[in-house]
């Protein structure tokens, strides 16, 4: 008789925020944590502090192709595609259920890992997977094909039905700055839709996306529909895309990586699904609610430190509330309290990583040696750990490094556009490459409506910003990527059609 096997589980665990918070550190193979098949790991550290938490499995090659091999086997014997639909999204909820159960354990670890202050973390980073889940829970009964009358001659006498397959493996690769979130909202669809997946979370924040695994494995999930692996992008992201027996690849993170991805997928012709990077435009109006204007467009930017893709990376404003607009901006940045991310009252935690809060300082000195005026902020912050001054570049042209590339950090960069100039303001606003997410603050109703036809992004936010939901499609245009997460739609995009066409049945007939 087969017995279930018990999930063994080593963890790293920490007294922090009134808890004891356990971490699993190894890679996730067929129902199973396991070190790296060389035995190698890396150190994930603390961004706060740029203390060690945990050292971390890094999966090879072997393991990517025994990752695989045991998503394929999970697929192919039909344990969950072929489950009673019911089931699949009753087991998803169990999963929502534990993830809602651990959410202070899991935001704790996010915000440790990420930098994400606490109460963001809780509420949006591990609140909107929580939801994801439940989301898309609700519609594994509900993914469906359509009835198509054909031969119109004789209405009655032939039918064409259509089915939603789902694709066979799906690799999934995320992240660093919602490690949790990109994990549900690459996932959830993935998994409604019956496929099994291999996903890598970013090298840097590797934690919740363990965690994660962990709580599938308690929820009841067959062994080898959710295999997760940490460990780098040029090794095992790579070797993911390229992999002949993964079907589809969905991917988050920067553009450049995204064309990469592209062309490894082109080998066996892979579905790739692609969310990429932005420099949003944000335009605002003379005639808009300024403090509401100034409220939202700073979050628009500093939201979760400005680690955020939909970040509105470039804001025009209206020449005769320029001043004050900026005035505004910094009064309210002087009150934002900077600080340990742990701690319920702040506002403003740390960067992500070494790395990336440099490439922000260097991003600055490269604004304030193109000439524009560094208003406020463009240093690091004093303190151990990889914090970052909220900053303000005004004066910014077009021609700018800051005007054009994204900063994925706590930059706002604000250009004046000459008062009532609407058409002059939507093509500079356009004059990007990138086309992820735009917004407009404007109390006038058909400006708004004339302008969000015409902005080329795959979201327009109206007097408002990072107004996601999981009801919602999200996903962009241009270099930002196609595909969309999130919404109806997304499961689909995650099946195959089949087509099965019927001739002369007297059952169908009798139907009709
Ligand atoms: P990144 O492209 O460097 O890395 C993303 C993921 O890809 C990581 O897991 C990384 O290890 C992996 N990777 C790296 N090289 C790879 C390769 N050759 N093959 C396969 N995988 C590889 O991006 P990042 O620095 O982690 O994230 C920041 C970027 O992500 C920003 O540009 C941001 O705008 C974008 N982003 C977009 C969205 C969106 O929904 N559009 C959301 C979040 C972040």
């Amino acid at each position: 008789e087969d017995k279930e096997e018990e999930l063994v589980i080593d963890y790293v665990s920490k007294n922090m925020n009134n808890m004891t918070v356990n971490m699993p550190y190894q890679c996730f193979i067929n129902g199973k944590f396991i070190d790296a098949d060389d035995g190698k790991t890396y150190d994930t550290i603390n961004p706060a502090d740029g203390s060690v938490i945990a050292s971390v499995s890094s999966a090879s090659l072997a393991d990517v192709d025994k990752a695989v091999a045991a998503a394929k086997e999970a697929f192919e014997n039909g344990e969950w595609r072929r489950m009673n639909a019911r089931e699949r999204g009753r087991l998803m909820y169990r999963l929502a259920d534990l993830m809602e159960e651990h959410q202070e354990e899991l935001a704790t670890i996010e915000s440790i890992d990420s930098g994400a202050v606490y109460t963001l973390a809780l509420k949006t980073h591990i609140g909107m997977s929580v939801q994801t889940f439940r989301y898309f829970a609700g519609w594994c009964d509900k993914i469906q094909g359509a009835t198509i009358p054909i031969n119109q001659a004789r209405p009655n006498h032939n039918l064409t039905f259509t089915k939603k397959e789902p694709i066979g493996v799906c690799a999934i690769i995320i992240p660093w700055n919602y490690p949790l979130m990109m994990l549900a909202w690459k996932s959830a669809a993935c998994l409604a839709a019956g496929n099994t997946l291999v996903l890598k979370p970013a090298q840097v924040t590797p934690l919740t996306s363990l965690k994660f695994a962990e709580l599938s494995a308690k929820a009841g999930f067959p062994k080898g529909v959710i295999n997760i692996l940490p460990g780098s992008g040029g090794l095992v992201g790579q070797h993911l895309s390229e992999h002949p027996d993964v079907r589809k690849v969905g991917f988050t993170g920067s553009t450049p990586t995204g064309k990469q991805i592209m062309k490894s997928a082109a080998a066996n012709l892979k579905k790739v699904s692609l969310e990429l990077g932005g420099k949003s435009p944000l335009i605002i109006f003379s005639d808009c609610e300024l403090d509401r204007a100034v409220k939202m467009g700073m979050g628009a930017v500093y939201f979760n430190k400005g680690e955020n893709c939909i970040a509105a990376g470039r804001l025009f404003v209206e020449e005769s509330i320029h001043d004050e607009f900026v005035r505004k901006v910094v009064e309210e940045i002087k009150k934002m309290k900077i600080g340990d991310p742990l701690d319920r009252s702040t506002d403003h935690g740390p960067q992500n990583h070494k790395a990336h809060l440099e490439k922000l300082l260097q991003y600055c000195e490269t604004g304030v040696k193109e000439g524009a005026t560094l208003v406020y902020g463009g240093r690091q912050v004093c303190r151990p750990g990889f914090f970052m001054e909220p900053t303000v570049f005004t004066d910014v042209e077009d021609h700018m490094y800051i005007a054009q590339e994204e900063s994925f950090g706590p930059v706002m960069v604000i250009s004046k556009f000459k008062n009532g100039d609407i058409d002059g303001v939507l093509q500079r606003a356009n004059a990007t490459e990138y086309g992820l997410a735009s917004g407009v603050f404007t109390k006038d109703i058909n400006k708004a409506l004339y302008i969000s036809e015409k902005l080329e992004a795959g979201t327009v936010f109206i007097n408002t910003y990072n107004k996601t939901d999981v009801a919602a499609p999200f996903g962009g245009f241009k270099l930002s990527g196609f595909g969309k997460d999130l919404g109806k739609l997304s499961p689909s995009l995650i099946s195959c059609l089949r087509v099965l066409i019927n001739e002369k049945s007297n059952a169908w007939v009798q139907c009709i």
